[in-house]
């Protein structure tokens, strides 16, 4: 019988054996709860003939629960100390293959080319380094990797944020970007007891299903983030405000005012307040000013 590598006493087991001690700046805590596991791994929906790619295995934890539902599992791993370890606790699964590499500098496209099968169903699943959450998702997002979508633990409070509407606190360029490429969901709340070291913040599980196509058109993607994330420059600002220093230059102050209110954008409203639609109107009728 193959003891589960995820429980507090085999946890401790393993990284005696080895010394390992964590790294903080690495966003090490690692996973010690069977039924938490059970609960991520379920909301990826994987069958027998899915791939899952995993970012930061630590000592294999989550990687063992996705190798006994997945047909191949592929880890990005940082820490050379965790490779040893993962060699060992993953010995029984065969089918699993871990890199040596920082996740942000692998080209993620080429290893699932060379990795999984054509069309194969890809699930991205993982208890996130908290220090680096939001590049490691846009990054995976953002190169429209043929992925089914992602289900990932992450702060809380990060999660609030991609997940939030227009009008609320949360919202802002981060739940824009994400909602763009997916549709996402906090589907669990997680108990710092969950964690060996427990971390500091509280954390939630996200899903994210990519999107056959965005939910607005644009007619240039670039500019249309960059006017989103100008928008929220400071948020207690208007969006004429804020807008207007980002085209301070570029644009006279009054033309500014004329396109908002050509888009039917009141110049005195925050851009939290702003849906997705109005922004996509709003940054195409820019574009076109300053392409002319
Ligand atoms: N999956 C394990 C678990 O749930 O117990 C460990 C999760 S721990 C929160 C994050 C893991 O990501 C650590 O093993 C850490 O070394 C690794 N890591 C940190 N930054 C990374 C990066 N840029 N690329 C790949 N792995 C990274």
């Amino acid at each position: 019988m193959i003891k589960d590598i995820a429980t507090p006493l085999r946890t401790k087991a393993i990284l005696e054996k080895h010394g390992f001690s964590f790294k903080k700046s690495l966003g090490q805590n690692f996973l010690i709860d069977l039924n938490i596991l059970n609960r991520i791994v379920d909301f990826a929906e994987l069958t027998e003939n899915s791939g899952a790619i995993e970012i930061g295995p630590g000592i294999g934890a989550l990687t063992e629960q996705l190798a006994k539902r997945a047909k191949k599992v592929v880890a990005f791993e940082i820490d050379g100390r965790l490779l040893p370890i993962l060699k060992e606790t993953l010995n029984p699964y065969p089918h699993v293959k871990v890199i040596h590499n920082d996740v942000l500098k692998v080209n993620v496209s080429e290893v699932i080319k060379s990795e999984f099968e054509a069309d194969q169903d890809l699930m991205v699943v993982a208890n996130l380094p908290y220090y680096v959450t939001t590049p490691i998702i846009m990054k995976l997002l953002s190169e429209r990797l043929p992925i089914r979508g992602m289900v990932v633990m992450l702060q809380k409070e990060v999660a609030d944020r991609i997940s939030a509407s227009p009008g609320t606190k949360d919202y802002g360029s981060l739940s824009i970007a994400i909602q763009y490429y997916t549709n996402a969901k906090t589907v669990m709340i997680v108990p710092k007891t969950v964690f060996m070291p427990q971390p500091n913040v509280d954390s939630a599980v996200i899903r994210l299903t990519r999107r056959e196509k965005p939910p607005v058109e644009v007619v240039n993607e670039e500019f249309f983030f960059e006017v989103v994330r100008a928008s929220f420059a400071q948020r207690r600002k208007t969006i004429f405000n804020n807008l207007a220093s980002f085209f301070n230059g570029q644009l006279e102050k009054k033309q500014v005012e004329e396109v908002l209110v050509y888009a039917q954008i009141d110049p005195k409203r925050r851009g939290e307040t702003l849906a997705i639609q109005e922004f996509a109107v709003l940054s195409d009728h820019f574009y076109k000013i300053i392409s002319e």
